[in-house]
């Protein structure tokens, strides 16, 4: 039950995560807690890293927990994790470190900064990154590493609290080949796809690019059923047709934004838990970063962005993508 407990709790308010909290329980109760073995620092312990660190824990591993957030390090505690002062402390305790941070300042502070990893550092680390952040500071944390005799790979996730819960996960790796096997053998613990997709900086690459279609996709269902339903369609019947039809994809069929077309999505909950707005906001600010230094044109997902930036504007930040329904709705003045 502590495990149970404490799962749920890692996932922060039950209104933000209200509709996870049934699939969590079935995932987490009666899974067998084995005797630690090898030493592990996890640095990030929020909606993501929370239960991915308990994953760890599950699975017999010790681990080394830092956040700045001492609640969010509290929980771990509770689950048999040690705490660190540092990411500089955790860095002196093992030698492979995964971290989850919101973005690419953060990172950059975690192993950059005065109490950071590379302080103290131990030749021959491994550290996995799974936030979401920008592919060219992927790259400057992997060569800052070498310089301390270290690897650094990028392995950004797919798949929300649900799969860092259940262990589903979906990790894209980016860096040298040779590490991937040991990547992957930790990986496996908190995800079943463990994906290798070249140098270091391309699995961000893969993450961003899948971003901006979902985010350009959601927008486009959104605005879909917004206007089917003000011509009078019954939005469970226009799901379902649109569903058997050439307008089918993912934000339509398994992620609907429209309340009560599908139960257990956050639509169907207030827009709780789920992704943030805040956070594909960021992620659309990363593709925008890399379109104007590829010079790549990205129309659709460069007013993505500004729809989302204005959601955040309007309230929207923490509440689901998927809520881009309820901007549109909000938007429409001619009723
Ligand atoms: P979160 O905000 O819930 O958790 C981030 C944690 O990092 C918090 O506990 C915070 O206190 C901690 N933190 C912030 N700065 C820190 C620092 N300098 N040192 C140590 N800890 C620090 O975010 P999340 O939802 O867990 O997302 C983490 C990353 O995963 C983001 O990059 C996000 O884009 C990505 N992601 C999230 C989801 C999702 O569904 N939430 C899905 C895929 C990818």
């Amino acid at each position: 039950m502590a495990l149970l407990r404490s799962t749920i709790t890692s996932l922060h308010t039950a209104s933000r995560n209200a509709f996870t909290l049934n699939s969590i329980r079935s995932l987490s109760v009666g899974q067998p807690r084995h005797k630690p073995s090898t030493n592990v620092g996890f640095i990030g312990l929020g909606n993501m890293g929370g239960p991915m660190a308990v994953n760890l824990l599950n699975k017999g591993h010790s681990i080394v927990v830092y956040d700045v957030s001492s609640e969010a390090v509290k929980r771990l505690e509770d689950e048999g994790a040690v705490a660190a002062a540092s990411p500089s402390e955790v860095a002196s305790k093992v030698d492979r470190i995964i971290s989850m941070l919101p973005n690419s300042q953060h990172v950059r502070s975690c192993y950059g900064g005065d109490k950071g990893v590379f302080q103290s550092i131990r030749p021959g680390t491994l550290i996995l990154d799974s936030s979401t952040i920008d592919p060219s500071v992927s790259k400057e944390m992997a060569s800052l590493a070498s310089k301390k005799g270290a690897v650094f790979m990028d392995a950004p996730v797919s798949g929300g609290v649900n799969a860092a819960a259940g262990a589903t996960l979906t990790f894209m790796v980016g860096g040298e080949e040779k590490e991937f096997v040991a990547a992957k053998e930790l990986l496996s613990v908190m995800g079943k796809n463990i994906v290798y997709c070249g140098e270091v900086g391309n699995g961000q690459a893969v993450k961003i690019c899948n971003n901006m279609l979902l985010a350009i996709t959601m927008i486009g269902t959104a605005e879909t059923m917004n206007l089917g339903m003000r011509l009078g369609l019954e939005p469970k019947l226009m799901a379902s047709i649109i569903n058997t039809a050439s307008g089918r994809c993912w934000a339509s069929e398994v992620y609907n934004p429209v309340p009560g077309v599908l139960e257990n999505v956050p639509a169907s909950n207030d827009y709780q838990g789920g992704f943030g707005t805040a956070l594909m906001t960021k992620d659309l600010g990363l593709v925008q970063g890399a379109a104007t230094a590829t010079h790549s044109p990205t129309p659709m997902g460069s007013l993505a962005h500004q729809i989302y930036r204005m959601m955040c504007n309007s309230g929207l930040a923490e509440k689901d993508f998927s809520s881009v329904y309820q901007f549109l709705q909000e938007n429409n003045n001619n009723k």
